[in-house]
């Protein structure tokens, strides 16, 4: 069946044929170039609109490179999860762009690698450590969290000079409510059957939307939903119509972690929702607006955020129904960076929810940033492939 690839790529700037990061980048340095301190984060618990309210520009730190993972094991075991291997050695060769433009860097309690990495991290910036509630469903964990952002205010105060009313934080949260809202329906184009948006141009919307405040993204995202339209009247997709579609859920997936893609794609499937943290995940959901308490608003909205490192993680299981109701995958992919216990441990529980509430196939994979498995990666995928009901013809 023939496909009707789109003539040109959805950014089309220049940068189409490289990372995602590369677009952050430029924003991330054109905004220091304009006086606005650094933030470097890890995480998607961190709260941007705060530092976006107070002129600072948060900076998705690099973590997705097998390259310095050697010299970060002469200081961490090698029995740990790569995404913090990978995170230690770029700032140890002093090799992430990102660290090098950060003022401070804002970091969570989510796993226990992360917290003790963050610990030797902290002798080579300043670094504030947010308590994260791990039981969210606690009475008391909304406040606490709430806290933890006022404490991270009083922080980023002290070390940048800047600060941020009640009304300039509200301002930060309506414009992000715009920006996520506009992200989704363009992350929605790939429930189209077939897609008329990739999984690349779905990351490089997310990368450059992560740092980029709202009145800076929004005409562009505004730009591109147009462009989608576009495409899908022309008749424009990605793959064909009987392409197996693949929803990747899991770990954060970034550079070489993003093997899992390319082997989707090389057995002839298509991802059609990379659910995770450097995906569509950071995106769901909006701020409560108005409420006369924006810090709380803050506090509500992140705690929903469904990782595994929360007990019980139940609005993961919620947030899978309704992400596969909407995508309509043939098989969800549980991706799980090797040693990170969280995510793997649940994902018993996530292939329980997938194949007995959805009837969904599923596949788990446990991997590094290595090329090591990629042939036995794909063989497994391209088997599952060969398991699946036959779609209907399709022209
Ligand atoms: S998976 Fe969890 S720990 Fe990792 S970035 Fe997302 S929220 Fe943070
Ligand atoms: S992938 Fe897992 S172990 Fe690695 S940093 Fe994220 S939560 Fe921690």
């Amino acid at each position: 069946m023939r496909s009707k690839t789109p003539a040109e790529p959805l950014m089309n700037d220049g940068l189409d044929a490289d990372p995602p990061s590369k677009r952050a980048l430029q924003y991330v340095l054109k905004k220091k170039e304009e006086g606005w301190p650094v933030a470097g984060i890890y995480c998607g618990y961190a709260p941007l609109e705060l530092m976006h309210a107070m002129g600072i520009v948060p900076a998705l730190l690099c973590a997705f490179s097998k390259v310095p993972i050697e010299s970060a094991e002469e200081v961490l075991p090698a029995n740990l999860c790569p995404l913090i291997k990978s995170s230690y050695g770029f700032i140890q060769e002093g090799t992430c762009p990102f660290f090098t433009a950060a003022d401070v860097v804002v970091a969570e309690t989510t796993c226990d690698g992360k917290k003790k990495m963050f610990e030797l991290i902290s002798e080579l910036r300043p670094l504030h450590v947010m308590d994260l509630p791990q039981m969210p469903e606690e009475e008391g964990a909304v406040d606490n969290w709430r806290r933890m952002i006022i404490r991270l205010k009083q922080f980023l105060e002290d070390k940048t000079g800047r600060s941020a009313t009640d009304e300039q934080i509200e301002e930060a949260i309506v414009w992000s409510n715009k920006k996520n809202r506009l992200a989704r329906k363009i992350f929605e184009f790939a429930a189209c059957e077939p897609p008329v948006i990739s999984w690349k141009e779905i990351y490089d919307i997310s990368f450059l939307a992560m740092p980029s405040t709202g009145p800076d993204i929004v005409p562009l995202l505004e730009e591109k939903l147009d462009k989608l339209k576009k495409r899908r009247q022309n008749g424009e997709y990605f793959g064909t119509p009987d392409s197996p579609r693949v929803l990747v859920t899991g770990c954060p997936i970034g550079g070489d972690a993003a093997k899992i893609f390319r082997v989707v794609e090389e057995a002839g499937g298509l991802v059609v929702a990379p659910d995770s943290c450097t995906g569509t995940k950071i995106f769901n959901g909006d701020f409560a607006e108005n409420t006369g308490d924006p810090v709380g608003s803050l506090a509500e909205r992140y705690l929903k955020l469904p990782c595994a490192c929360m007990t019980p993680n139940t609005e993961r299981m919620t947030a899978l129904s309704s992400i596969i109701e909407t995508y309509k995958p043939d098989v969800v992919i549980d991706f799980i960076l090797q040693a990170c216990h969280g995510y793997n441990v649940e994902s018993h529980r996530v292939a329980r929810h997938v194949t007995e509430n959805h009837g969904v196939a599923f596949l788990k994979v446990e991997t590094d940033y290595s090329d090591a498995d990629v042939g036995q990666l794909k063989t497994r995928v391209e088997a599952l492939f060969e398991t699946l009901p036959a779609k209907a013809a399709a022209s």
